[in-house]
Order: structure tokens, then sequence, then C-alpha cells
């Protein structure tokens, strides 16, 4: 990539207004726009959705496949430069943008995302630097790989290496019998087994990283999953061991420089038991791209995970964030449409909007709706940033936001 930034508010080398592309129009596609318009940029959006979230706030939408020739060329003509908001787009569709246009992450970097088997080689040979490694596993690809699994892998988790997401294409299991029924169950499409871990407790980390090789991260986020979606990201003191968080972003940095990475990448970690009363740390995935624990940043850092994905797609200069309030964000599911008075969801029932206003009325309440035009079960409707003057004061009003909302309360 060219180290000339890509300066907002200019005309570009093509005699237009300088814009930024995105592939996908989900929701990070759309706080990516809102980060790009509001530096100045002009923005195109990729995506087959009509109505897709970030389509429908962009300068420019293009809604065809994501390997459409034709797409792919109205997208290069638009833009001065392309991001990707999912890292299941078509690598091939990122390296023929990449011959014409700067394309930040890399198709290499999304590449090894995309396949747990090659991430976790990344992991291990990133390990002799910081340390970190991943759970024991081993790679399913054929049945003669299926049976030489070591036996000390179970109990584990068999997970699909391509195209999981909120813990969907995983199976538990505990011997080899219900191993081998996994993997016919799952299609016998190439799996890792994945030792199961005593966690206890999970976290991830932003950094962001510019085609001058500089790299920043961004405070470390203490997650909590529920039926294996985000429910809750904390980052305060406190929030995740001083010493495990300096591990996870030394571990981090190291993964971003041996990819020689370009724009903003998290990595998922587990803190584990280490069997003699301590805890340790395990890197369990990454995403080539901003992630649902980096939310907190749009509220409670002087730098955005999005504003920091822009600056290092356009070769802006990305200085240290820093983060200026404790913050827990709440992840805000379909669920919430249709949980008035405490019932369950019917697929007969209609959606009801939760009680923004009463949770407006909370100090430091911030609501991040994602334009979803219909609730369901399960989807990613937005997000509820809380910020605080104190890690105590910033605590209280989640608990009372999260009871209004009827959801658990914090750990
Ligand atoms: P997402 O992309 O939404 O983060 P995913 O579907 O890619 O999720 P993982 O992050 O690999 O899946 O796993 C989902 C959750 O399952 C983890 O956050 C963790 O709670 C649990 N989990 C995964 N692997 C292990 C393991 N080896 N031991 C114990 N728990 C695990
Ligand atoms: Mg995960």
């Amino acid at each position: 990539m060219s180290l000339k930034p890509l300066l907002p508010g200019a005309l570009s080398d093509r005699g237009q207004q300088m814009t930024l592309g995105v592939m996908g129009g989900g929701q990070l596609g759309r706080m990516f726009v809102q980060a790009a318009q509001a530096m100045g940029y002009f923005t195109a959006v990729l995506d087959p959705d009509p109505a897709s979230p970030a389509g429908l706030i962009s300068h420019y939408h293009i809604d065809t496949p994501y390997d459409d020739e034709q797409g792919l060329a109205q997208l290069m003509q638009r833009c001065d430069a392309i991001t990707t908001e999912f890292e299941n787009v078509p690598a091939p569709a990122l390296l023929t943008l990449g011959a014409h246009r700067p394309v930040a992450p890399s198709s290499a970097c999304v590449a090894v995302a995309q396949d747990r088997i090659q991430e976790k080689a990344h992991f291990v040979a990133c390990g002799p630097i910081s340390g970190v490694y991943p759970a024991p596993y081993a790679a399913i690809e054929t049945p003669e790989l299926l049976a030489a699994v070591p036996a000390d892998l179970l109990p584990g988790i068999v997970k699909t290496a391509r195209l999981g997401y909120d813990g969907k294409g995983q199976i538990r299991v505990k011997t080899r019998e219900e191993l081998a029924a996994a993997w016919e169950q799952l299609g016998r499409v190439p799996c890792v087994l994945e030792k199961l871990m005593p966690l206890q407790s999970e976290c991830s980390v932003l950094v962001a990283r510019g085609a001058d090789g500089q790299v920043v991260s961004f405070p470390v986020q203490a997650n909590t999953h529920h039926d294996g979606i985000l429910a809750i990201t904390e980052v305060h003191e406190g929030a995740v061991p001083a010493d495990l968080a300096a591990r996870a972003q030394a571990s981090t940095v190291a993964i971003a420089n041996h990819l020689n990475y370009i724009g903003v990448l998290c990595v998922e970690y587990f803190v584990v038991d280490n069997g003699a009363g301590g805890s340790d740390l395990i890197v369990n995935e990454m995403a080539p791209r901003p992630h649902n624990s980096g939310h907190y940043t749009q509220n409670a850092c002087d730098m955005s995970q999005f504003e920091a994905q822009v600056r290092a797609l356009a070769g802006l200069p990305l200085p240290t964030p820093r983060q200026h309030s404790p913050a827990i964000m709440v992840n805000l599911l379909g669920d919430l449409w249709f949980n008035a008075n405490g019932v369950r969801p019917q697929a007969s029932e209609q959606p009801v909007s939760p009680p923004w206003a009463q949770v407006l009325a909370l100090p430091g309440t911030h609501l991040h709706l994602y334009g979803k035009l219909s609730a369901r079960p399960g989807r990613k409707m937005g997000h509820l940033n809380i910020t605080g003057g104190s890690v105590a004061q910033v605590r209280e009003t989640a608990a009372k936001v999260l009871v209004l909302l009827g959801l658990p309360p914090l750990a």
C-alpha cells in the first residue's frame, strides 16, 4: 500500500471526492461508514442486500453479490481504498480489488483469519515471541486424521475450519464416538478439534496497524458470552488483571506484525486456570476487522475502533488511543423486542420496542441501533455503551439498564 495519505474532503487522483469503500453492509460496515463520513470522506458499500444497514446510509451502494465482476469493478471506480467488515468475504474478490486499489486488511491476512487451521498455525508461529499459544488442537480433514486425534484432546469442541460465528458450527464431544458423529454431522468438512479448556474468563484485544508498520493497541476488553454470543464487554481498571492484559496486548501486536497486517485487528483470548492456583492466557481466534467487543471505544476512547480503521486504510497517523472513561457495553439482541413483561419470544408475537426512554434517562448511556428493519431473536440489533466517572458508577448504571431490559445481572 502507498504511504501517501488519502486526505478527507480532497479530490482524489481519480478527480472525484475522496471515497472509502467497504465490502459488506452489516452493522460493522455501517459504523465504519459513519466514522468515515464524520471525517469528510465519501463512502461506498458493496452488499447484495438492498436494505443493508451500511448501504442505507452510504453515498454509494452497489447491491451485487460479493464476487460479481461488475460490482467489484464499480466499487473500484468509486473508491480510493477499500476495506472489509466481515471475514467471510471471498478472498479472491479482495485479491481482485487489491490489484487496483489499496485494500486493508489484505486478502492474504483475511484468508488466514477465514480458516481456523491456518489461523492456529499462525498463532503457534507467533507463540515463541509472546509466550501465548492456542488451546491444544488437531486438524481433522480426512478419516485418517480423525482416527489419529490424540485422546488427551477429549473432552473437546469440534469447530468447522471455515464459516463459524457466534458459536455456530461447533459441537462439544466427550468420546471418540461422539467425535466421529460430530464430524459426520458437520458434513465431513475440514474441522479442528480443540481441547475443552477450564475458562475463568474471556477477553479480547484490538490493535490498529498502519502501512508504515506502526501499531497501537486499545485497552483490553473483558467479555461475557451468553449462548455463544457476546453479551457484555467491560473495559475498566480491574476488569482484566494487569499482567494478563499486558501479555494479551503484546501477543496481539506480535500476531499483527507477523502478518504484516494493515488495519484494525481483534484477537480473542481465554483466561484459564493454570493448575497451580493462577491464571494463564490462551489465544482463541482473530477477526480481521473492528469487533463487537470494541464498540465501547465509540464513547469511552478518544479514537473509536472505526475511526482507527478509517485512519489505517487512508494512511493517516495512528496515535495511541486513550480511554477517558470506564465503560460497559451491552449487546442488544432481537430477543429484547419480544421480551415485554418477561414473556419469551413466540413467532406470533409482535415485536415491541425496548424501554429506550427509561434507559436513556440514566446518565452516560449511549444507544447505537443499526437500522435493521425487523427484529429476530438472536439478531444483533444494536448495542448500548455506558460511561461514567468511576467504575462503581458505570457498574451501577449498567445494573439498572440490565433490570430495565430484563437481562441477567453483571457477573
Ligand atoms: P465468534 O466468531 O462469535 O467469536 P465463534 O463461533 O467463532 O465465535 P469461538 O470464539 O471459537 O467461536 O467459540 C465461541 C465460544 O465458545 C467462546 O467464546 C468460548 O466461550 C467457548 N469456547 C470455544 N472454544 C473453547 C475451548 N477450547 N474451551 C472452552 N470453551 C471454548
Ligand atoms: Mg469467538
